[in-house]
């Protein structure tokens, strides 16, 4: 041992005796690292910040963080009251609002677990989710009524509580505000809590099979939310305004309102209003300077300011992160060059709560010409600081050569070790502790990944691999296409080739043989589709993703030649 710790272990035993071989411990404190904090934190320090909310009526809603904590604690009095108490599941059937994000923090701080439901499933698929989570109470949007009483039953709660316009809930229901009414902010006392305890859990959205709860705990939701602070992260902080247009029942919204409470933006809710005019004239009455979305969201503000640029004053808006589906370059450059509005794509998934990697330019990019700079921003960046990744294909471990594909493999605080209640699962995570994420990758040198695929959804033609993903993104680069997905399809002699499903533009007649020429000089001769279909729409999940799976049934019957 070195001479200086010999002396340091020496001061800590309080003794002269020399001991070999002792290993020193820091003399941190041993602070758990608990959402209570960050209520704490929001009250001391952004108390003063506002909150503001678009509500159904379309009107805004306006208060303040020091207003949400007092109500926060009111709320946590009273679910302490109704019985709920540590472990308990507390669901909500929400949009993004004020009283979503008092749930937010007023569940997990007395210790129970925020179950925040998606209101875009199927009723059976929310019955099947709010059981297996044994969610014990549900606050609902009255909007939503409709849908909560198609599964209700099947779930069984133990009380029903309404956020109303008017103040009244339905029998047997009890109105939010009356629930929250009789208790004091200054009663509420904090419990201790363990940082590695249950906070939240999110279903995946199941895109590619039955939804798995994922749970995260207080630690991973600070940890994460620090990360969102970081510039090599999301780079938020309290001089944003931050609109998340991302939904607070898609993985935790991306983070975000922990995020807020954490650094102190204000905040702009969008409520249940998600198209391109409303959400640009919050933007602009608002001032909004940081938003979040899947790229369906951004691709309906382009169409909207393509005819109403004029309308809105986005000069603060200054950065819009994707995710979710992977962003077209197209998509980039549109809004960099026509509005001077910077992308910037994340990667993610609900098992990574949800940030992974961000596609944040490094020193040498900010150099770059910049259609260098938008092939990188395409591409979905470097890991999040305390992220570790690696890929994995037939050979073993993939060359960081920017080339070599394979499967994805992430580790790190706010990753997931394992599903709930589904130990079938358990072959998503590697003996030595990684979790596999099912998405293709290549990684560059300095490990800025792209991701070519989900592993299910890759083109397998004569034993190369075609990247759907690339292919859509080249196709959605034509001017006439508004949307494109790409599903592989049987072939007698390939295995499986490329169909192509395309929306046209509004008021485009784009044809088959034209995008072929324009594919041809943009991609290899045998990634270009065997066939391409136009349709109206394409089908989406339940968080706005190209539902791939709809497309394979819609076109099952279909059969490419041999002669093709
Ligand atoms: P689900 O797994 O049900 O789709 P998630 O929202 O967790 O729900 O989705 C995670 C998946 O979304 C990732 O595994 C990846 O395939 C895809 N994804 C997320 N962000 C991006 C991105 N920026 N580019 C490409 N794909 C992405």
């Amino acid at each position: 041992m070195m001479g200086a710790l010999k002396g340091d272990v020496r001061t800590i035993n309080g003794s002269n005796d020399m001991q070999e071989d002792v290993f020193m411990d820091g003399l941190m404190m041993d602070f758990p690292l608990t959402l209570d904090l960050v209520l704490r934190r929001a009250e001391q320090h952004f108390h003063h910040k506002e909150i503001v909310t678009r509500m159904p009526g379309k009107g805004w809603h306006r208060y303040t963080y020091g207003e949400m904590a007092v109500r926060a604690k009111r709320l946590a009095l009273a679910l302490q009251s109704a019985g709920i108490k540590e472990g308990d599941c507390v669901a909500t059937l929400c949009w993004n609002h004020y009283r979503h994000l008092e749930a937010y923090i007023g569940v997990p701080v007395i210790g129970a677990v925020l179950h925040t439901l998606n209101l875009r499933l199927h009723p059976d698929d929310l019955a099947y989710i709010a059981s297996d989570a044994r969610d014990r109470m549900v606050i609902v949007d009255e909007s939503l009524l409709p849908l909560l009483n198609q599964f209700k039953d099947a779930v069984g709660f133990e009380k029903i509580i309404v956020v109303t316009e008017q103040g009244v809930a339905p029998d047997g229901m009890e109105d939010y505000e009356a629930f929250i009414a009789p208790f004091e902010a200054a009663d509420y006392v904090q419990i201790p809590l363990r940082e590695n305890m249950a906070a939240g859990i999110c279903y995946t959205s199941g895109t590619t099979g039955k939804p798995k709860g994922v749970v995260y705990s207080h630690r991973s939701n600070v940890l994460h939310s620090i990360g969102a602070g970081l510039e090599s992260g999301i780079g938020l902080s309290e001089r944003d305004t931050l609109l998340p247009v991302v939904p607070m029942f898609h993985a935790n919204s991306w983070g975000l309102p922990y995020a807020a409470l954490m650094l102190g933006p204000k905040l702009v809710f969008p409520g249940p209003y998600l198209d391109g005019e409303t959400l640009l004239d919050g933007f602009a009455s608002e001032r909004v300077t940081v938003s979040a979305g899947v790229p369906t969201v951004w691709n309906a503000l382009l169409a909207t300011l393509a005819v109403k640029k004029d309308d809105y004053d986005l000069r603060c808006l200054r950065k819009l992160i994707v995710g979710g589906s992977a962003v077209p370059v197209s998509m980039i450059q549109a809004f960099d060059e026509k509005y001077g509005i910077g992308v910037v794509q994340a990667w993610g998934m609900t098992e990574l709560s949800p940030v992974g990697t961000v596609s944040n330019l490094t020193s040498a990019l900010l150099e770059a010409p910049k259609a260098d700079q938008y092939l990188y921003r395409a591409m979905q960046g470097t890991p999040m600081p305390l992220v570790e990744i690696r890929a994995r294909g037939d050979a073993g471990l993939a060359a960081w050569d920017g080339e070599t594909m394979g499967e994805l493999e992430v580790r790190g605080p706010w990753i997931s070790s394992a599903y709930l209640n589904r130990p079938d699962a358990a072959d998503r995570f590697t003996e030595d502790g990684w979790f596999k994420t099912g998405d293709i990758v290549t990684i560059d040198p300095v490990g800025y990944i792209k991701i070519q695929d989900r592993s299910k959804d890759l083109v397998k033609s004569g034993g190369e691999w075609i990247s759907s993903v690339d292919l859509e993104n080249t196709i959605m680069g034509h001017e006439d296409v508004a949307e494109a997905a790409v599903i592989a399809v049987p072939h007698p002699k390939w295995d499986e080739r490329p169909l192509a499903v395309v929306v046209r533009r509004a008021g485009s007649s784009l044809d088959e043989a034209t995008l072929r020429c324009y594919l041809a000089e943009r991609v290899a001769k045998w990634w270009i589709p065997d066939a391409i279909v136009f349709v109206e729409e394409i089908p989406k999940t339940s968080v706005g993703k190209f539902k791939k799976t709809a497309l394979r049934e819609q076109f099952s019957e279909y059969q490419f030649q041999q002669s093709n």
